[in-house]
């Protein structure tokens, strides 16, 4: 694969920014490679498509290729994409004890492993007093062997009583959590080798009778596309507030995580990387990316050449301010610079005594639809205006704002950010010439 997307990167050659040629070409190689990593097609499909709208019109890094440019953009997607907002990977709600933890999936998902794994990881990281209750009816081996991990962790399990129904030992689990001042306790419900009714009825009801703080899916990340139906099934049926890939230590490209997350929007929280009682870890979004598009040094090189150019530039900027000078030129390349990173991160990021002002934009509302508008107001200045933006009277703030499509109170906002940061820029250059700030810049 790596070698048919160098053959694409060569006769991709143009610079600048990136065409709707030069996306759609490079795309069709990444489409493939979703496809070999087990994403569903519909979810690879769309997810093309959104990185093609995204990526056409972006600047290419100097010194990569537009293909190099489309797989780093693609892989940041992946990441923001299996990510979400991030706040619930590798946690769990276990707040108001006894919190009832409710863990589902198909038979030989990895589920009674799993649930010990969570348990031995509750207890000796959060140093929660945990209870496990096995609901496998069906197979008497199965809750002995619940039974067999929660000795070997120190976890309490709950007495088997032969020949009671789940629903039963839900209830039996919750009462026992409560007079035994458990802070969480699990439920490790039986499997099945496809989705019926049956299961999905059981499950339901055992839900009902504990309303579980998290209900947790376990899916064999081996599994691939099967993981994409069992996900959406078991979400639509029962409502599961995370999942749980297994047997991430074997050779899966881990394509289903793309998938699961695009179809039920529940966040990734852990992964399983092996048989022991330890083999779990926090999800991590980056990892499953690099696994999933199987183009981790382009992504590396890319990343490289940004931030050479970015130290680069920050270079160049800092002897313009050593001399003093800050113009709307300077501005609007600070306001472009923002844009690229996604926001605040600009360049000021890497100079010392930014932070603050970065502080301040945000707080004003910065967000990337007012930096548009303020490069356009630049825009719509003069090379004049824009060297010398004191210059700047009513009549020639009228066209400038009439130019740019805005009102005169948003040039007068431009400015005043644009003085402010002369200000601060002046006091930098200072520093500069004493050496301090080549001192702060180490
Ligand atoms: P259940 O039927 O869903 O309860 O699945 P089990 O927990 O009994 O697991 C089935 C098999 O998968 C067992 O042999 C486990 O040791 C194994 N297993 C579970 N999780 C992982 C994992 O993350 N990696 C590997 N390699 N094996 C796992
Ligand atoms: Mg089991």
């Amino acid at each position: 694969l790596s070698e048919r997307l160098s053959g694409v990167f060569e006769r991709l050659t143009s610079r600048g920014a990136l065409t709707e040629d030069d996306v759609r070409t490079a795309l069709r190689e990444v489409r493939v490679a979703l496809l070999e990593a087990d994403v569903s097609l519909p979810v690879a499909r769309d997810f093309v498509r959104r990185v093609q709208e995204k990526a056409t019109g972006q600047a290419v890094t100097k010194s990569v290729t537009p293909g190099q440019q489309v797989v780093k953009i693609v892989h940041d997607e992946l990441v923001a994409v299996l990510a979400g907002d991030g706040a619930e990977i590798g946690r769990l709600k276990i707040d108001n004890p006894p919190a009832p933890i409710l863990m589902v999936g198909l038979q030989g998902s990895g589920k009674t492993t799993t649930t010990a794994k969570l348990a031995k990881r509750l207890k000796e990281v959060e140093h929660k007093r945990v209870l496990m209750a096995s609901l496998d009816t069906n197979r008497p081996a199965a809750m002995e062997q619940l039974e067999i991990l929660g000795r070997q962790i120190g976890v309490d399990t709950l007495p088997i009583v032969k020949g009671e129904t789940a629903q039963a030992i839900a209830r039996r689990a919750k009462q026992q959590a409560l007079l035994g001042g458990y802070d969480v306790y699990m439920l490790d419900t039986a499997g099945r080798l496809h989705i019926d009714a049956e299961l999905i009825q059981q499950a339901a009801e055992v839900r009902d009778i504990v309303s579980p703080r998290e209900t947790l899916l376990v899916v064999d990340g081996l599994t691939g596309q099967v993981a994409v139906e069992v996900a959406e099934e078991f979400d639509d049926k029962i409502g599961i507030t995370g999942v749980v890939m297994t047997r991430m230590d074997g050779d899966g490209r881990g394509g289903a995580a793309l998938s699961m997350r695009a179809v039920t929007g529940k966040p990734i929280k852990f992964v399983g990387t092996g048989e022991k009682m330890d083999a779990l870890e926090e999800f991590h979004p980056e990892r499953i990316a690099g696994r999933i598009l199987g183009m981790g040094d382009i992504v590396a090189l890319v990343e490289k050449a940004q931030a050479t150019i970015e130290a680069e530039e920050a270079e160049r900027m800092m002897k313009r301010f050593q001399k003093g000078r800050f113009n709307m030129n300077d501005l609007k390349m600070q306001l472009e610079q923002m844009l690229r990173m996604g926001g605040m991160e600009g360049i000021m990021g890497l100079l010392p005594g930014m932070g603050k002002m970065q502080k301040q934009i945000a707080e004003a509302g910065f967000d990337d639809k007012v930096i548009r508008h303020q490069i356009a107001l630049i825009n719509s200045m003069t090379k004049k205006e824009r060297a010398n933006p004191q210059i700047l009277q009513a009549s020639r703030k009228k066209r400038i704002a009439r130019g740019a499509g805005l009102e005169v109170q948003d040039l007068n906002r431009l400015l005043k950010m644009h003085r402010q940061m002369s200000d601060m820029m002046k006091k930098l250059g200072r520093m500069g010439k004493g050496g301090a700030l080549k001192q702060a810049m180490r």
